[in-house]
């Protein structure tokens, strides 16, 4: 379903870049915003009163405007996201369960829950999304929203296309080509836009944690698959088939292991939970063994067991050079479920990447994040409220084509 657009807002650059620097740097006056964000002082002042029109900012409350400023339109008091004004829902699928977010239009979230998610088939997904779906709409019902929020942000793992929200391949629920977007679009009747997992969380990051007011920065997660997402002169990189940043496939392993993906060498081969389970249970000849006793294995200090965490960190630390290489990122964020041990990895990571990052690119700090899977979904909702209020040039096209009597596309 096409993003209704209300009213004179039209999702341009400029509307993004002051809707934006008000949601991560407000209550902040015009002549902040236009220092930030380069635009010039007149259009912040157009573009910040199309915007307070709409209800997406309004003045920060206990800075009362002089007379004279009311009479010039107020252009020293600070603007914030008018938070209450709608909202969205966030909601991360992963193999066994869904977690579910209500956010603010300031992405403040408001309700978090998570579903089990017993039968990942395709139709059975989708039902369980719808259902969860209403069941956060419900959730949403007398948080005071002037608007009641009905955009949805989905976000999963693999290799999925933001613009048409089709998953073209997703290794840890199976599927290959789902028109995901479409089908719970239709089911729950509302917009839904659907984005990799860790290119959401990384517009978390953006917005609320340690990639705020970090024009270039990374962030790569460990665990189950070896992600990672890119922001570059502020904007995240998702390239022509929405598949940049994808380290966990660089061929700098050993050559002679296949990944899932069909390649040879991939680090996620070697550094994945699934890859580094497996090789523990053939060193110890236990295939009782969970990645939770691996890990206790390797803290009590067997040394096969850490030999192989080493590799995989080692891995893990050459694709972080490799991305601070080309990308010259100010800083590396390490997130996902495998930082709970990341005390096993974190020397090899650290030598590796000491090693091959090229000259400056060994200063990139690199800061661990144990990010709860409720702060992923809250990415998908960022996701929602970032198409909600300046959808990419791609729908907008799409949108204004389907309107009868578009003057512009
Ligand atoms: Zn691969």
């Amino acid at each position: 379903m096409p993003i209704q657009r209300g009213g004179p807002v039209e999702g341009t650059p400029a509307e993004g870049a002051v809707f934006l620097t008000a949601l991560t740097a407000g209550p902040i006056a015009r002549v902040d915003i236009a220092r930030e964000t380069g635009l010039s002082s007149a259009a912040v002042t157009r573009v910040a009163k199309l915007l307070i029109d709409e209800g997406y900012l309004e003045y920060a409350p206990d800075q009362p405007a002089s007379a004279d400023e009311t009479r010039m339109g107020r252009p020293s008091s600070p603007l914030r996201v008018h938070a209450r004004q709608t909202g969205s829902f966030g909601i991360i699928v992963r193999r066994d369960e869904l977690i579910g977010v209500v956010c603010d239009l300031a992405g403040a979230p408001l309700v978090a829950e998570r579903r089990p998610l017993d039968d990942n088939s395709v139709a059975a997904t989708i039902a369980a999304i719808a259902a969860f779906y209403r069941e956060l709409v419900q959730r949403a019902e007398g948080a005071g929203f002037v608007v009641a929020p009905h955009d949805l942000g989905l976000s999963l793992s693999g290799d999925i296309d933001h613009d048409t929200g089709y998953v073209r391949y997703s290794p840890f629920l199976g599927w290959r080509d789902v028109d995901l977007g479409t089908a719970v679009s239709q089911t729950v009747g509302a917009p839904v836009v659907v984005e990799n997992d860790v290119k959401a969380l990384t517009v978390a990051e953006q917005w609320f944690g340690l990639g705020q007011g970090i024009t270039n920065f990374a962030v790569v997660t460990i665990g189950t698959g070896i992600g990672c997402a890119i922001v570059v002169d502020g904007g995240l990189v998702r390239g022509a088939h929405s598949v940049a940043g994808e380290i966990g496939h660089l061929p700098l392993g050993d050559p002679s292991v296949q990944c899932h993906c069909g390649a040879h060498g991939c680090v996620e081969a070697e550094a994945s939970t699934t890859a580094l389970l497996e090789r523990c249970r053939s060193a110890t000849g236990r295939d009782d063994l969970t990645i939770e006793s691996a890990v206790e294995l390797a803290r009590s200090g067997d040394d096969g067991v850490r030999a192989i965490f080493a590799r995989a960190g080692r891995l893990i630390g050459l694709a972080l050079a490799s991305v601070a290489n080309l990308l010259g990122p100010e800083r590396v964020i390490v997130a996902g479920e495998g930082v709970s041990s990341y005390d096993l990895f974190e020397a090899a990571i650290r030598e590796a990447f000491a090693e091959q990052a090229f000259g400056a690119a060994h200063q990139v700090p690199i800061h661990v994040r144990d990010l709860p899977f409720e702060e992923w979904a809250r990415g998908a909702a960022a996701v929602a409220i970032q198409e909600l209020v300046f959808p990419s040039r791609q729908r907008v096209a799409a949108d204004i084509r389907r309107r009868p009597g578009a003057r512009r596309v």
